[in-house]
């Protein structure tokens, strides 16, 4: 899986390692692959949506919930969503961001499968789950092509009671 991840220096800041995933969405044998070992760990168990987190969220969670046969919810950044949201906030290294989704997204009761691309230190993904247990979803756990164990995402989200699942660190 690695070896189809690019790793570009000094983005988007100086002293930042940034890890490209378009070269694994460019490579079909990589997209395929990421995707079906995202998903593989729920198969045959009950997903009623994945949630994808903004951007690269979307491209993965679209391909995850295609093949698993369930619906997508888009959790997006403040104030792209048309419909009625709520909304989440988490601390940045410099301020703060906002996470929104549509208030009507999820049935209390649904089970949800949160995707993103990449686990840094948890604040988005940890805002998804606030989202979704606020509509009532039982969260299944978050999936991720990458994460940076040193940041300490995993262990804040697991602390939640979430299973994180990762496919390279
Ligand atoms: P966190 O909230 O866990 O600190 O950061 C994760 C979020 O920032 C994810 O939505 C992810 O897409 C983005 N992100 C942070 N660093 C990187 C990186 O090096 N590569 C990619 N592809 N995304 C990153």
């Amino acid at each position: 899986m690695r070896d189809y991840i690019r790793t570009i220096v000094d983005f988007p800041h100086e002293g930042i390692l940034f890890r490209d995933v378009t070269t694994l969405f460019a490579d079909p044998r990589g997209f395929r692959m990421a995707v079906d070992r995202m998903l593989t760990p729920y198969l045959g168990g009950r997903i009623d949506k994945v949630a994808g987190l903004e951007a690269r969220g979307f491209i993965l969670g679209g391909a995850v919930a295609h093949q698993l046969g369930c619906g997508f919810v888009p959790i997006r950044k403040k104030g792209k969503l048309p419909a009625a949201t709520i909304s989440e906030s988490y601390q940045l290294e410099y301020g703060e961001a906002v996470v929104e989704v549509h208030d009507d997204a999820i049935e209390p009761g649904e089970t949800v499968l949160i995707v993103d691309d990449l686990l840094a230190t948890g604040g988005t993904a940890e805002a998804g789950v606030r989202l979704m247990q606020r509509l009532g979803a039982t969260i299944l756990g978050c999936a991720f092509i990458v994460e940076l164990p040193e940041l300490g995402g995993r262990v804040k989200l697991e602390t939640l009671g979430i299973d994180v699942r990762a496919l390279c660190a």
